[in-house]
């Protein structure tokens, strides 16, 4: 028998009221604060917060603890570099930890090309590397990336972005030479309606876009999820990253994998793109790279990766610490883990895809492994997005004991820690019909 979900003072109770008290006093407004969560400790894919409940996550801290919480091999070999040094600058100095992620992240990324590898502390960070790498090594300014993208909030990150006109209003001006064209979305095709998919938005790339507004020889690379995140956890057609990857080929273009959210293990293979087998120019992770600690990744092949000494650095990138933690979970991930995304992620699937035979407001489920996005609509016939649902939805998982979140503006997202069970996946799918048949 679980301990969790366990709740036992009505969320949030009083020592959570506290913390969301002060923290709402001195901490920035900007924070999105999904719902209130005070959380005193982990385990596994259980969430303890400060007044004693125990919730089930399905959300891993936003796809990021893949390991679970608390994972021991990840902890001890935390605790073990901590002993060792904290910091020595990965940019300027070496140590082992570092070369032997460059390395095993270099193996691991797929294709059989050779790999060099940047190390950063976030995803955003990655982002705006690859964007400097793009542009240095093609000598080119132009940048495309899809409707509904995220890719983070630095400059460059958020340039790239066009999930929510509220990450990008008032911040102007963005990036030069950033292009969003409609990504690979089916249920919502901005083709066509009822979209049997041949591919238009890879080929009016190249048949309009390069014709009538830009170029293609003015572009330096094309940013894309494999599985867009935040926009909805939504699954391109089948063949849409090779027929990218073959566009970017005839006009000298660098694909650039954004794998931020979709990487490591999540959708059951160690990247998403090997769903599709193709091999991307530029490769980026972060995420569930560290189980929670902040470290994220540029893998390039070497014959793109060769900017100067000196020409990009980052003084806490590749921090011993999170290294330490990175090799773990890397280790963890491919040796059980990503079966394991693999063979729960089908029975979460078979789950959801049961609750939308019974629910009528989901209106499109798609996902790999624990990558799994259930868009909500208030007719199936038009499609008409059920915004308004999402939160109601993930405030009543929140007061049953179980943690998800949104993605998109009416899509739930699922994406629970890669150690989830079938007894978990189980309750969490019963949670989540309950809430389905309370508000829906
Ligand atoms: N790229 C993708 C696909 C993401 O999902 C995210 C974060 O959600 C980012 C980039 C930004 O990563 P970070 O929040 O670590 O800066």
């Amino acid at each position: 028998m679980k301990d969790y979900p366990r709740i036992i003072v009505p969320p949030p109770g009083p020592k959570a009221r506290a913390i969301v008290e002060k923290d709402t006093k001195y901490s920035s407004t900007s924070y999105i604060k999904e719902y209130p969560l005070a959380v005193a400790r982990g385990s596994g894919v259980m969430v303890e917060d400060v007044d004693g409940n125990r919730y089930l996550d399905f959300m891993a801290g936003i796809a990021v603890s893949s390991t679970g919480y608390g994972h021991p091999k990840v902890v001890a070999a935390v605790k073990a570099a901590a002993d060792d040094f904290l910091h020595i600058c990965g940019s300027d100095f070496y140590y082992a930890g570092m070369a032997d992620l460059c390395e095993a992240l270099a193996k691991v990324a797929p294709g059989p090309s050779k790999k060099r590898v940047f190390l950063s502390n976030s995803g955003t960070e990655a982002v705006d590397g690859a964007i400097k790498l793009a542009r240095n090594s093609t000598r080119r300014a132009g940048l495309i990336a899809f409707k509904g993208a995220f890719h983070g909030r630095s400059y460059g990150g958020m340039s790239l972005t066009s999930r929510s006109v509220k990450q990008r209003a008032g911040f102007g001006p963005m990036l030069p030479e950033v292009h969003h064209l409609p990504y690979g979305y089916e249920y919502r095709c901005d083709f066509r309606k009822d979209c049997k998919c041949d591919l238009t938005c890879v080929s009016s790339i190249e048949n309009e876009f390069f014709q009538r507004h830009t170029s293609g020889k003015d572009i330096a690379a094309i940013f894309v999820e494999p599985i867009q995140g935040e926009g909805g956890y939504v699954v391109p057609p089948p063949g849409y990253l090779k027929a990218l990857r073959e566009l970017c080929d005839r006009h000298g273009i660098l694909l650039v994998f954004d794998e931020i959210q979709s990487g490591i293990g999540r959708t059951g293979k160690m990247f998403a793109c090997e769903w599709e087998g193709v091999e991307p120019d530029i490769l980026l992770t972060a995420k569930g790279l560290g189980s929670g600690m902040p470290i994220g990744a540029i893998i390039a092949r070497e014959s793109i990766m060769k900017w100067e000494s000196g020409a990009h650095g980052s003084t806490f990138g590749g921090n011993p610490v999170c290294c330490a933690a990175a090799l773990v979970t890397l280790d963890l991930v491919q040796n059980g883990l990503v079966q394991n995304a693999q063979q729960m992620g089908e029975r979460l699937m078979a789950g959801v895809k049961k609750l939308q035979e019974k629910h009528k407001v989901i209106g499109d489920v798609r996902g790999r492994g624990l990558m799994i996005g259930v868009e909500l609509v208030k007719d199936r016939a038009t499609r008409e997005p059920n915004a308004e649902i999402v939160k109601p939805l993930e405030e009543m998982a929140f007061k049953k004991g179980l943690l998800i979140l949104g993605a998109g503006k009416n899509s739930l997202r699922l994406a629970p820690p890669l150690v989830v069970d079938a007894e978990d996946i189980d309750i969490g799918l019963k949670i989540l019909d309950e809430c389905l048949t309370a508000l829906a």
